[in-house]
């Protein structure tokens, strides 16, 4: 696969996803760590979102519950670049209804070479990068030369 290297801006568009038994938890974290996600973009799955919202006292950019399709919807927003970061607390002791669109975000994403923390230690190693804070170049597939490869020659 031919890649290219694109910039990941100073302010990151970060995705919050926490699974139930996962939440405090997720909040504790984002608690802890409130100023350093103030400087930049948060978004986060449904019940996350409004959950962040009302224990933080911010905004974030809610899209729709995880089992309704929330983990699909920034799986699409990783495919256009429209995210840059995923913090992602889920349970690894529990079986879920949307596991295959849990499985399905965490291949996306290493598709598109974006960062993804799966729990509170890598999430506190991704917040406190020195690359948090300055725009990143980086690499992700190189579409245009990925068609032209498998269009077949007319
Ligand atoms: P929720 O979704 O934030 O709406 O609970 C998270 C998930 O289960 O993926």
């Amino acid at each position: 696969m031919k890649r290219k290297t694109i910039s990941m801006p100073t302010s990151k568009r970060i995705a919050l996803i926490a699974h139930d038994n996962m939440k405090k938890e997720l909040l504790d974290w984002a608690r802890t760590n409130l100023d350093q996600l103030n400087q930049h973009k948060l978004f986060a799955t449904g019940t996350t979102g409004h959950l962040l919202e009302k224990g933080l006292g911010i905004d974030i950019n809610k899209l729709i519950s995880g089992p309704l399709g929330g983990d699909q919807q920034i799986g699409s927003m990783l495919t256009t670049m429209e995210m840059d970061m995923v913090i992602f607390f889920w349970d690894p002791f529990e079986a879920m209804p949307h596991d295959p669109d849990v499985k399905a975000l965490l291949r996306i994403a290493a598709v598109w070479n974006v960062p993804v923390a799966c729990n509170r230690s890598s999430a506190d190693f991704l917040i406190s990068s020195p690359l948090m804070s300055q725009a990143h170049q980086y690499q992700v597939p190189d579409y245009e030369a990925y068609l032209k490869e498998r269009l077949p020659a007319l």
